[in-house]
């Protein structure tokens, strides 16, 4: 339980030492006064208000001054209006100049009662008591997070479990940092040159991520890397270039080199895993542990279409992006209209000639204005130094699209209105989603085609601040939604008989979720063949473990796609704390191995799949990328991300089989 100021991170004997945690914090300042005052106006107001009460230690604060009227998804305001946040920052730069004149001493941290006042003054109400162990861990006032289990086994059963890790995008680097910080030896395999997994391989221009960066970063790095909320790819590979230098893990990489199978060998109570370099050497590896860190978006799909392999130009995949193809003045034919067609196509259409764009399906937008939006360098400012201001922003951006959406993605049963929305909620968003796509606009025709006739964040919601609608007005970019007959040699014949013609042809149209592993062989017990056990409906025991596959652990593994909300790289986090403490059962019990049992893990993924029926997911007019064969949705999660949170924690011994 989240006790108060005593468990402050500071107290611990375990803590990080007190220029880390000022590094994650608020680093000391001494600025100008103009320096505070052009933090304060460009700063998110909530978040101000709560740094505030670090600073004064002033719990009054909350009672004398503007509430934020609700957290909103996109919104870093809370809702308040022009004069109320006016209010606080006035009031702000008093509290900021008299904390720099005090010498920026150690900020105030609330106990739990306080920190309750705190999240309601913050969140309307919306937090309640059950959250605060998970919400203090995450504003840092605790270290649940980041001390991970306590450990059971020893330091010298730890040095001799070596464990391979495939991939090296963001949870393999994860899973480097906290494997070495246990004492663990291990090697990732990565198949590319660089770290960054997704984010090395899709390179296409307006790549760019759709979770605030303050979310989609790692809970123990600071939250003031960004240059902007929603950075573009290179920026975030920088990023995570940085992190995999700054805890040393590139020596324990294997750059440019693939596993293409891992085999338990039950003689040795290893994994054998078979890898090829970029050259064609080939050689196997030992491990007493694997993690597959290979998430759920390294499969590119190119679709079945009629004549697909005949376009007789460039043809790729966005995930494949072709530097030494110049798009200018080109006619482009873009296949797909999903998250990378939907971030592409305006970063081209200046430089080329034509873009036409094949959507099947339209898809759904949520209004966000800071989505190409740089952080003001005065926000940066507020986000490195203002005691807590950063970890507020970081809730401020996380809470409203994580578990408060829960009533707009459940399916009402007694709604009905020809499958256009889910429930009244759902149906309110759609309302709003429409509107704002009338604010960029009027041109109705082009309106009936990209508006959706399926419940909104049915699918992946794309961000929107406008620019879609904007590039598809253009003279040379045209939306075409007539199905597609074949690809030719040189251009895209659609059904209604039009042929267009293209100098290049860009396929932006996903990937096979569904089987994550590609052609990667694993055998667990008996042999047994994952891709078989997995067919099109892959399982894992809370996404992480699988009966029969011995010390295997996934990472973004089925059943973690938590679609509309949550950061895959907090996720990430969860699997990987609740992996060291499987690594920790299994020595600590002085076991070979440990495997979830069949029974639990079958539990596990009925109540996901049950919970799921329930959401806008699997409604019946919603077709999306997530459903298989048999129409379930595997690779999603459906309970609330605290739940994950708390089930994560700490594998129960009795969810296991452990073999001595
Ligand atoms: P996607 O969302 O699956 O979009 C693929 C597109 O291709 C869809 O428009 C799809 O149409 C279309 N398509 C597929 N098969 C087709 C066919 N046979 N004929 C015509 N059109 C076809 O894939 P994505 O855009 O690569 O995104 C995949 C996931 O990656 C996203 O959901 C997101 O999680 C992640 N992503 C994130 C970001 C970001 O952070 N900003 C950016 C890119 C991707 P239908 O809709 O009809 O299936």
């Amino acid at each position: 339980m989240y006790g108060g100021a005593m468990t402050h991170v500071r107290a611990r004997g375990d803590a990080l030492a007190a220029d880390e945690m000022a590094r994650l914090i608020g680093l000391p300042f001494n600025d100008s006064d103009d320096v505070i005052r052009a933090a304060v106006a460009e700063a998110s107001v909530p978040s101000l208000l709560m740094s505030m009460v670090h600073m004064a230690g002033d719990m009054g604060l909350l009672d004398e001054l503007p509430k934020p009227f609700m957290l909103i998804a996109m919104d870093l305001q809370g809702g308040m209006s022009e004069p109320d946040k006016q209010t606080v920052r006035d009031r702000g730069f008093d509290v900021i100049r008299d904390y720099r004149d005090r010498g920026c001493p150690p900020p105030f941290v609330p106990d739990a009662a306080q920190l309750q006042t705190m999240l309601d003054v913050m969140s309307a109400g919306q937090v309640t008591a059950e959250y605060l162990d998970y919400v203090a861990a995450d504003l840092r006032f605790s270290d649940a997070d980041q001390r991970g289990p306590v450990l059971a086994s020893t330091a010298e059963q730890r040095s001799e479990f070596p464990v391979v890790v495939i991939g090296c995008g963001e949870a393999g680097l994860l899973a480097g940092i906290k494997l070495k910080q246990a004492g663990v030896p291990f090697t990732i395999i990565e198949k590319q040159a660089s770290v960054g997994g997704t984010w090395a391989a899709n390179r296409y221009p307006g790549c760019r991520v759709d979770i605030a960066n303050q979310y989609y970063a790692y809970s123990f790095e600071p939250t003031d890397h960004w240059s902007h909320y929603y950075s573009e790819q290179p920026e975030i590979l920088k990023y995570l270039t940085d992190v995999m230098d700054r805890y040393d893990i590139a020596p324990h990489v294997r750059f440019q080199t693939e596993v293409t199978g891992a085999e338990w060998n039950e003689r040795t109570d290893s994994w054998h895993v078979a890898i090829r370099t970029d050259d064609g050497r080939e050689e196997t590896l030992t491990a007493r542990a694997v993690i597959c860190a290979v998430g759920q978006f390294s499969n590119p799909v190119i679709p079945n279409i009629k004549g697909a392999m005949d376009f007789e130009g460039p043809a790729f995949h966005t995930a494949d992006w072709r530097d030494d193809v110049d798009l200018t003045d080109k006619r482009v034919a873009v296949i797909g209209a999903g998250a990378s067609g939907f971030q592409l196509v305006p970063a081209i259409a200046d430089q080329t000639a034509q873009v036409d764009v094949y959507q099947r399906t339209a898809q759904w937008m949520a209004p966000n204005i800071n989505y190409h939006a740089a952080i003001p360098e005065p926000a940066r400012w507020a986000i490195r130094h203002l005691p807590y201001y950063g970890r507020w922003l970081r809730f401020v951006s996380w809470w409203p699209i994580a578990d408060a959406l829960d009533e707009q993605v459940t399916i009402d049963p007694d709604w009905d209105n020809g499958g256009l929305s889910a429930s009244k909620a759902n149906h309110g968003i759609r309302e709003m989603f429409i509107a704002w796509m009338r604010v960029f606009c009027s041109d109705e025709q082009l309106l009936k085609k990209v508006t959706p006739n399926y419940p909104p964040m049915g699918k992946r919601t794309l961000q929107d601040n406008g620019t879609w609608l904007t590039t598809l007005q253009r003279d040379d970019v045209e939306l075409i939604n007539d199905g597609i007959a074949e690809i030719t040699a040189d251009g895209v014949r659609t059904i209604d008989g039009v042929h267009r013609p293209a100098d290049v042809l860009i396929w932006a149209t996903g990937f096979d979720v569904n089987h994550q592993l590609g052609p990667v062989n694993v055998r667990g017990l008996d042999g047994l063949a994952l891709n078989d056990a997995w067919g099109d409906a892959p399982y894992a025991y809370l996404g992480v473990t699988v009966p029969k596959f011995p010390n295997f652990f996934c990472m973004f593994g089925p059943g973690t796609n938590a679609v509309n909300g949550a950061s895959i790289i907090y996720n990430s986090e969860c699997q990987m704390r609740y992996i060291l403490g499987c690594i920790d059962m299994v020595l600590a019990n002085k076991a070979r191995y440990a495997v979830p049992r069949d029974a639990v893990c079958a539990d596990y993924n009925r109540r996901n799949q049950e919970r799921l029926k329930t959401m806008v997911y699997t409604h019946p007019a919603v077709a999306s990328y997530y459903k298989n064969s048999a129409g379930t949705v595997p690779t999603l999660y459906g309970f609330r991300i605290f739940d994950y949170w708390n089930w994560t924690n700490r594998p129960n011994p009795d969810d296991y089989e452990l073999q001595s």
